[in-house]
């Protein structure tokens, strides 16, 4: 019994498993979800105020931290001058203008208000803009749960072990086609088998939704040449990864141009708002210039520009990306000492703001196969241990973690130390 108990029951009777997102409920990894009362900088507070050290950040948008004061002005600011128009408003073309300069690759974009809503509109403008029906997808990758694509997802999705969800009927599923990522050979073979019918390859570029998984060398490249020469659509799903790893998200590290990106999380700071844009001549299919259909009531909105046009301007300050990398670069090193020495085996990943860590002994952890062989229990074991010393961690080995510029080095020392007990913890199962 903790003070969030009886809010998790109360709520169970009137919220489907008592949550509005699926993870959310502890199910991987048991017990009471934490209830949260207000989040200020690195931290969460529970119904009863005790303070965690967040290293979700809202599953990733908040980079700058919570409650971010400059962003926190912008809102009201904001506010005051109306909740949503329904009508064009300059604040679009700004935050329009903003994604663009961070990311080159895209010509034109379209707000939206999810990372669901950017990629089932990115696959729809695909198919409508090459006039093929088939989309190419990778084991493990989460791009939302839209029909087509949920279909073998991770995240969530896997967690619950329903990688396919029932109610997607069988006749859409059967045009995703799905690949384990980080395979070339397969990634080969269903082009020279299929090329001339796949509309889009859509992928996470490092994935988070398997735990973090970063692509081998030459893969990416490879996908960018067949998708050329096939006249396949590359979409890049950076919902997480944008403005996360890099400002100019994963393609920025990789320098690879896709003909789509997907974008979520951090664009909001923390506000609904999701985008997908690209080439101009195939952003120029999609309504009202072209005759492929998307729309949105609350795309726009004017108090969720105002949250994401001062996060991507906190976080293009020069030297932003450097300082938050050390701090991940601190605590994955920690981690990974603090597991030596507890003798559990454990590998991480991180690249700017975003990190994971599994609990294998693999040198790297590269494939879906891999991230599901990972000893879940040890990881369970683990992540009750930092809750009860006050560190929230992501409850679900599948899942990727995030650090933000209001995390100090203090947090950091309070996170490590309370690691060093939990790796025992994990171990003593
Ligand atoms: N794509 C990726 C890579 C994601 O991680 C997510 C959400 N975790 C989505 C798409 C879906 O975004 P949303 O939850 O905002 O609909």
């Amino acid at each position: 019994m903790n003070a969030s108990t009886p809010l998790f029951e109360n709520a169970q009777k009137h919220l489907v498993g008592g949550v509005n997102s699926p993870v959310r409920a502890f199910k991987s990894v048991g017990g009471t979800p934490l209830f949260v009362s207000k989040a200020k900088g690195a931290y969460l507070y529970g119904p009863d105020n005790q303070r965690y050290i967040d290293y979700i950040g809202s599953w990733g948008p908040m980079i700058l931290g919570h409650a971010n004061e400059q962003v926190l002005q912008a809102v009201r600011e904001a506010i005051e001058l109306g909740l949503s128009y329904g009508a064009p408003s300059e604040k679009e073309t700004e935050l329009a203008i903003a994604v663009k300069t961070l990311m080159p690759s895209i010509e034109k974009l379209r707000l939206c208000s999810s990372g669901t809503e950017a990629t089932m509109s990115a696959i729809r403008l695909a198919r409508g803009f090459t006039g093929r029906d088939v989309i190419l997808k990778f084991e493990g990758c989460y791009h939302g749960h839209s029909d087509s694509l949920l279909v073998k997802a991770g995240s969530g999705a896997l967690t619950l072990g329903v990688p396919t969800s029932p109610g997607v009927p069988a006749e859409l599923a059967q045009f995703t086609y799905t690949l384990p990522y980080n395979d070339v050979a397969a990634l080969h073979q269903v082009f020279s088998e299929a090329g001339d019918r796949i509309a889009a390859v859509i992928l996470e570029p490092i994935t988070g939704n398997m735990n973090m998984i970063k692509p081998l060398d030459g893969y990416l490249e490879a996908m960018r040449t067949l998708c050329t020469e096939h006249g396949t659509l590359l979409i890049y799903d950076e919902v997480m990864t944008g403005f996360r790893v890099a400002a100019g998200g994963a393609q920025s590290l990789q320098g690879i141009t896709p003909d789509l990106t997907c974008l979520g999380k951090v664009i909001g700071g923390g506000m609904p708002v999701g985008a997908f844009g690209g080439r101009a001549d195939v952003m120029a299919q999609l309504a009202p210039e072209g005759p492929v259909y998307q729309a949105g009531t609350l795309s726009g909105n004017p108090v969720a520009m105002a949250a994401g046009l001062e996060t991507l301007k906190g976080l293009s300050a020069e030297g932003f990306f450097d300082k938050l990398q050390n701090k991940t670069d601190v605590l994955t090193a920690g981690l990974k000492t603090a597991a030596h020495e507890a003798g559990v085996p454990l590998c991480t990943e991180m690249a700017g703001g975003m990190f994971g860590f599994f609990f294998s002994d693999a040198e790297r952890v590269t494939s879906f196969e891999q991230a599901t062989a990972c000893d879940a229990p040890a990881f369970n074991r683990f992540f009750h241990s930092m809750l009860d010393q006050g560190v929230y961690l992501a409850p679900s080995h599948y899942e990727a973690g995030f650090i933000s510029a209001a995390h100090t080095q203090a947090d950091l020392d309070q996170t490590l130390s309370a690691a060093r007990v939990a790796f025992k913890a994990a171990r003593a199962g």
